[in-house]
């Protein structure tokens, strides 16, 4: 294991480490491969009212089956990807991949379905991104207001006046942009005051117990309760048992998303 001394961050050499830039540079060759020939998939998982049961909407997520490397999970080559400047090929491909599947989730959850698609920091801030966005839309006659653009706290860190001119630049060509695993960041609270979010999607952590801590459902209420004061949507991640469905229930958030009711399917 590489390890950190001090506060500097000089790496010392362990034997272990060549095996891992190994690993990596295969993970990254393969990454290439894989977007040169298309080979990532899309399952959704629906987003539910949870007092009418009904599917508002669906998340893509990307999966990918390495023929040399078996399934690879997104937590580890959405990083290689940003790694290796892949991302923005990769994004391009699932927005294709989202909008030709459009019409099979309308037909199959109803014609006013949403997608959500999930967007790298880097991704999203490029600004080509947008025009590159409305071209896919327009190619498949995709109304924009179809489409989701999840986006994380990562985005506002460093760049926080670019982050809020483009979320004001997608809000203005009527796609929505949504602030996923939101309370995870380090980013603060005072962007909430100017970036024009459709939603906030909160992160699965502060739903995990709601139903076993009366403490953890005050503060779950309070950040739904300050979401709908600045006028975003909220919807609550990672719901899994009957018991935290029901914690909700005593919360003003009307959407969620979890094992509980879906988990993410191939189409
Ligand atoms: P995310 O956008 O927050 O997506 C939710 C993750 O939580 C998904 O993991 C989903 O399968 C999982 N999940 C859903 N319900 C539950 C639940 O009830 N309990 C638990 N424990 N987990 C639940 P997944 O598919 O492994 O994706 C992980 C992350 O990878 C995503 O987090 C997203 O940040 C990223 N990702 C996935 N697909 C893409 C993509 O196409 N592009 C980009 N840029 N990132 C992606
Ligand atoms: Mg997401
Ligand atoms: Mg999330
Ligand atoms: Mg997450």
């Amino acid at each position: 294991q590489a390890k950190l001394h001090g506060s500097s961050s000089v790496l010392a050499y362990t034997p272990d480490m060549g095996d891992h830039v190994h690993a990596e540079n295969l993970l990254e060759a393969e990454l290439k491969q894989a977007v040169r020939d298309e080979n990532f998939t899309l399952v959704y998982q629906p987003k539910i009212d949870i007092h009418t049961r009904q599917v508002l909407g669906v998340e893509a997520l990307a999966r990918w089956n390495s023929p040399r490397l078996g399934d690879i999970p997104p937590a580890r080559f959405i990083p290689a990807l940003t790694h290796s400047s892949l991302i923005e090929g990769f994004t391009l491909q699932i927005l294709q991949q989202a909008a030709r599947d459009l019409g099979k989730l309308q037909g199959k959850f109803g014609p006013s379905i949403t997608i959500a698609v999930n967007i790298s920091p880097a991704v999203a801030l490029s600004p080509e991104f947008p025009q590159q966005c409305c071209a896919i839309l327009q190619q498949y006659r995709i109304d924009p207001a179809a489409i989701i653009l999840e986006i994380t706290e990562d985005i506002l860190i460093t760049e926080l006046e670019t982050a809020r001119t483009a979320v004001a630049r997608f809000r203005s060509l009527g796609i929505r942009v949504s602030l996923d695993d939101f309370g995870t960041g380090y980013a603060g609270l005072s962007y909430l005051r100017n970036i024009p979010f459709h939603e906030l999607k909160i992160d699965r952590s502060f739903v995990q117990d709601i139903a076993e801590n009366p403490r953890s459902l005050h503060l779950f209420r309070i950040i739904c309760e300050m979401a709908e004061l600045f006028g975003f949507s909220v919807i609550a991640e990672g719901v899994e048992t009957e018991a935290q469905h029901a914690a909700l229930r005593e919360s003003s958030c009307r959407i969620a998303q979890g094992f509980y009711y879906a988990r993410p399917e191939n189409l």
